[in-house]
């Protein structure tokens, strides 16, 4: 029996409206806090769970950039394009996965990568934000992340492998708690981001799969207590997931003015906005004009500041334009047609906002996503004071 178990469990895309409405796990968790998520996507929101800084701080924002003054990998792609066309051919799925995998490999690439639906001929225009895996030690360096944390606590912690399975990850919790040596654990699950992002307009298959999640988790917090004799559990998540509303093809409305990609502008479609640059100024003006009209709007300066996108290089975009929640760009980079649900619209949208579920309350509630990292790592400096 071991005196103390901290458990954090991270759910991709439990947002708290989904929470409240299917009333999830309410007996076992009675503390229950709406979380202001960070605009952007997973690949913002996790690296600001794991360090508790901002994107203008860890980097981290849309997974496409600009590296500036630096070069793309991706830049024999200006070669190779060419010879991958007919791009009707080459823009098949299972080609552009395989292709995923071989350029990881030839990069040496540990973090999350895809290259989603970006035309081989833009490749060269981008660089990668996740080449390295932002779970490991270092990870996010120069910024501290969870791992190099709780390393320097030098206290038995577990943070789970994100490439496995939910299923495998609560089980490998589960053994190392029968194990009694790990007080702290990370647990990683992905698996309701990928069902809401086409279910959640199904309140059948949604409260299956909370019912199946959450008896899952009863049993690792029944194994917590029969194995610990103090147990803290807490389930968060990085944002919720908006229901579709409608589309709006901005790719073509780029394309239908007298200007050239690459020579005029840059720009990257994510499922929620449109990034820009301006490689010529005289594209700013008609490009702006061009997307006015569009559901959403461009984001002024004091927004970006607020929401933490204020890059200084403007690697992400000298500008952006965010959609109106619910409605996403098609076609995007990421895919050719809308899906019933998507994230990565104003954190002032109520379904994007995350949840914080815990079994007894704390002396802190997060108010943002960056929080749950400050309370984890007050959690690590407790298991460190308190004998194992
Ligand atoms: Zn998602």
């Amino acid at each position: 029996m071991q005196n103390h178990v901290k458990i954090f469990l991270f759910s991709d895309a439990l947002g708290y409206e989904i929470v409240r409405r299917y009333n999830f796990m309410a007996d076992e968790f009675p503390v229950r806090i709406p979380v202001r998520t960070q605009f952007g996507y997973s690949s913002t929101c996790v690296p600001t769970i794991l360090t508790g800084e901002p994107p203008t701080r860890h980097g981290h924002f849309s997974f496409f950039y600009r590296p500036r003054g630096g070069k793309s990998p991706f830049s024999f792609f200006r070669f190779l394009h060419p010879f991958l066309h007919p791009s009707v051919v080459f823009d098949n799925h299972r080609i552009r996965h395989r292709l995923s995998v071989f350029l990881q490999r030839r990069f040496g690439f540990t973090g999350y990568f895809n290259i989603y639906r970006v035309p081989y001929a833009r490749l060269p225009y981008f660089d990668y934000c996740e080449k390295q895996d932002i779970f490991a030690l270092n990870g996010l360096a120069p910024v501290k992340n969870l791992r190099d944390i709780l390393t320097e606590a030098g206290i038995p912690f577990h943070i789970s492998d994100w490439h496995l399975s939910d299923d495998r990850n609560i089980g490998i919790a589960r053994k190392l708690l029968e194990e009694e040596r790990t007080e702290f654990f990370f647990i990683y699950t992905a698996g309701l981001d990928g069902m809401l992002h086409f279910h959640v307009n199904q309140p059948d298959v949604v409260a299956a799969a909370l019912d199946a999640f959450a008896s899952k988790i009863r049993t690792l917090l029944q194994t917590a207590r029969a194995h610990s004799r103090d147990v803290d559990f807490c389930i968060f998540s990085d944002h919720g997931m908006t229901p579709l509303k409608g589309s709006v093809d901005l790719k073509s409305k780029l394309e239908a003015l007298p200007l050239r990609f690459g020579h005029d502008y840059v720009a990257c479609y994510d499922s929620t906005m449109l990034r820009v640059w301006f490689l010529n100024p005289d594209a700013r003006g008609p490009i702006l004009d061009a997307v006015s009209g569009a559901p959403g709007h461009w984001l002024t300066q004091d927004e970006k500041t607020v929401l933490h996108v204020n890059f200084s290089d403007a690697s992400y975009g000298d500008e952006i334009f965010l959609l109106d929640p619910g409605i996403q760009v098609v076609p995007c980079d990421m895919g050719a047609k809308p899906i019933p649900g998507m994230h990565g619209f104003s954190p002032d949208d109520p379904d994007s906002t995350a949840c914080f579920l815990s079994v007894r309350p704390l002396p802190e509630n997060p108010h943002e996503i960056a929080d749950f990292f400050r309370l984890m790592k007050h959690a690590a400096a407790e298991l460190k004071s308190q004998p194992a």
